[in-house]
């Protein structure tokens, strides 16, 4: 299987390049500066090119509140990027794995939302991906939208390193208590892209929009709480800080945030046999790797 990877220097890209290092799959992984999703013309030249069986899209404008001052880049990124990488696609028949959000809702639910529920993006960054994903849809048959949630690694920046840091300069923090999602290891969302790839490649000609996350709903505070729990345990921290719930009203920021963005994985699990993730255990080995 041909594999093109865009985004490969973020949290899903490097750990899309891990598990592939111990596949047989012809892997090319591209950053940034090797492709801007956002050229039209590099992005049909380098598809045709290669002529891969699938593409990944692991390439995103993340930058939740910067969006909402530089919504022309981020409608670059990750609304144009992904029209370009769906045309180039459909183009050589590829499927296309590009990865989405659960900012696509608003958050005022108070059961797990299915894929089909209604979206309704707080923010910019939810919008574009949200217009991202109608763009895939739109331009090429062969897709699959994986919305997946809080992201986690040993690679790039994101709430497991700042907890850390923040772990090991203060005594005491205030942490948002009344948001809740599903905490999600960036090497699970690769692994379950590989097992998508491999599943639709092998004829499970299954398309559209599905939702990938860690199995336990928590809230920042809670998550906050088991990562400086795992990290005393590994030695990472001496001590751990005292962790006090404060609401999203005391921690205001640029971009809205959904309060309760839980995703149920049932159609996943059902038409690929990929269950939600541990992230506890995923958050374990992290430590371990960030040791
Ligand atoms: P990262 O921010 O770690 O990685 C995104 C990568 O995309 C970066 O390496 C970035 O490069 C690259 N990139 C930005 N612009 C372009 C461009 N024009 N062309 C090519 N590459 C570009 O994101 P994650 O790995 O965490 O996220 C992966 C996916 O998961 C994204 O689709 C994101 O929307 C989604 N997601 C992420 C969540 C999270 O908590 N992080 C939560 C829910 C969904 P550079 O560093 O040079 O800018």
């Amino acid at each position: 299987m041909k594999v093109l990877l865009t985004g490969a220097n973020g949290q899903v890209g490097r750990c899309t390049q891990d598990v592939y290092a111990g596949s047989d799959h012809e892997l090319k992984a591209l950053g940034r500066d090797a492709l801007d999703i956002s050229d039209a013309a590099a992005v049909a030249q380098t598809v045709k090119a290669f002529c891969p069986d699938v593409i990944i899209n692991a390439a995103a404008y993340t930058a939740v509140d910067k969006a909402e001052s530089e919504p022309e880049l981020a409608y670059a990124i990750n609304v144009a990027g992904p029209a370009n990488l769906a045309d180039a696609a459909a183009e050589v028949n590829a499927l296309l794995i590009h990865i989405s959000t659960d900012y696509v809702f608003d958050g005022t639910a108070h059961t797990p939302y299915s894929e089909g529920d209604e979206t309704n993006p707080q923010g910019v960054y939810g919008q574009t991906k949200l217009d991202g994903e109608r763009e895939v849809q739109r331009r090429c048959n062969r897709h699959i939208i994986l919305r997946t949630a809080w992201v986690f690694s040993e690679y790039g920046n994101n709430f497991v390193k700042t907890m850390l840091r923040l772990g090991k300069e203060r005594n005491e923090l205030g942490v948002v208590a009344d948001q809740v999602g599903c905490p999600t290891y960036a090497g699970d969302i690769a692994t379950a892209c590989l097992a998508i790839a491999r599943r639709v490649v092998d004829g499970n000609e299954c398309y559209g929009t599905y939702h990938y996350a860690g199995d336990l709903a928590v809230s920042w505070h809670a998550f906050a709480c088991a990562i400086f729990e795992e990290a005393n345990n590994s030695g990472l921290i001496s001590a751990k800080p005292a962790v006090n719930a404060i609401t999203t009203a005391d921690y205001p920021t640029p971009a809205a945030r959904p309060a309760y963005s839980v995703m149920t994985g049932e159609k996943l699990a059902n038409d690929f046999g990929v269950p939600a993730c541990d992230w506890r255990n995923a958050l374990r080995g992290v430590l371990g790797k960030l040791a």
